[in-house]
């Protein structure tokens, strides 16, 4: 792994005096621009859940060395578990160095698989940044042509109920709501919501693109082009398009106990495990103990995830 042989330029060291510029600059008044949003005010728990700036960045990557690192690699698929560092926003305003990240990790953690995969991590991150350096119209096309040619549906009931985290998949429901309320989403959730808007509502990843860029905290031109091509098996180095999230088994697997789709989808609090990844399955008396009425309190699934999948597939292999 490159990661082992090479390591990123050493941090600047920070300047002794910075001069301001000496002329006068005429500015317009920063409230002049409205910039906090009014209707809906999405910012307004902004501040529950991020302190923005370099002290908010540093404090995130001390807590995460001094209490996160050391379950890493085994725990980061896990979306209810506080296991990874929750970095990006700070590194995407340049709040805190990539640099200094790596070395600060590399040289305060004893070796493990725990500090390879972060460091790993930070590598991707890398990755994207050069890739979008090389081929720049990787923003809004496919980087594999083939996909100019594939059908995408344009539907925008089914493209508002991903949006708005009511597709009837409690996974990806979830996590959808947990990008509206905190501007954050766990990444094994970002890989499932994201397969499921390309693959099972055959929606275009740039309008799933569009939707992180209005809503991430993290928004990245790099990562997020990056991460949709490859979800979408249109990027470099794509997951392959015939393999398709199944959001049920992604579920059971990293939400066991269902502790994620709780928080984030408490309509569905109160069905047993057994029944919370996929709610239309439950017998009757388990959704009345539950107070839950698919099509009412919850929705019904936009699309039957098997037809879906096999709708997908056949597109891809006529291209
Ligand atoms: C569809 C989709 C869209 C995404 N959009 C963005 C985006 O707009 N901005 C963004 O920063 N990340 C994006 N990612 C990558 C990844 O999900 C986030 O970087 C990660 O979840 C941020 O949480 P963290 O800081 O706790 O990550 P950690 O697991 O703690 O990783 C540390 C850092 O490594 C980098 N990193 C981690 N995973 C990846 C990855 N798969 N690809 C590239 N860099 C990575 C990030 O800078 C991250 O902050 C996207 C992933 C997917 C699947």
């Amino acid at each position: 792994m490159a990661s082992q042989h090479i390591e990123p330029r050493p941090v600047e060291s920070t300047p002794k005096t910075l001069q301001p510029y000496p002329n006068k600059i005429s500015s317009d008044a920063l409230d002049d621009w409205h910039l906090i949003p009014q209707k809906p005010n999405w910012a307004e728990k902004f501040h529950q859940y991020w302190q923005p700036g370099e002290k908010g960045a540093h404090k995130t990557l001390n807590t995460f060395l001094e209490k996160k690192i050391d379950a890493y690699a085994t725990h980061r698929d896990f979306p209810h578990e506080d296991k990874v560092s929750r970095l990006s926003p700070y590194l995407q305003m340049g709040e805190i160095s990539p640099h200094y990240v790596w070395h600060k990790a590399k040289h305060t953690t004893e070796p493990s698989k725990h500090l390879d995969k972060f460091l790993s991590e930070l590598g991707w991150r890398e990755f994207s940044y050069y890739i979008l350096y090389h081929f720049p119209k990787m923003c809004d096309t496919n980087f594999n042509a083939k996909f100019n040619a594939f059908p995408w549906q344009k539907n925008a009931k089914h493209l508002k109920a991903w949006q708005k985290g009511k597709t009837g998949y409690p996974i990806v429901d979830a996590g959808m709501r947990q990008l509206w309320e905190t501007g954050w989403m766990h990444n094994r959730v970002r890989l499932i919501v994201g397969s499921f808007l390309t693959k099972h509502l055959g929606i275009d990843w740039k309008e799933g693109a569009a939707w992180f860029r209005d809503t991430l905290v993290d928004a990245d031109v790099a990562n997020n082009t990056a991460s949709w091509q490859w979800v979408a098996g249109s990027g470099v180095d794509a997951a392959p398009y015939f393999r398709i999230f199944n959001p049920i088994l992604q579920s059971q697997k990293f939400d066991k106990n269902g502790h994620f789709i709780r928080k984030w989808v408490p309509e569905l609090k109160d069905l047993p495990d057994k029944y919370i990844h996929a709610p239309w399955e439950a017998p009757k008396e388990q959704l009345d103990k539950a107070n839950v009425v698919i099509g009412t309190t919850y929705p019904t699934p936009t699309v039957d995830q098997k037809e879906a999948r096999d709708q997908a597939l056949a597109a891809f292999y006529k291209l």
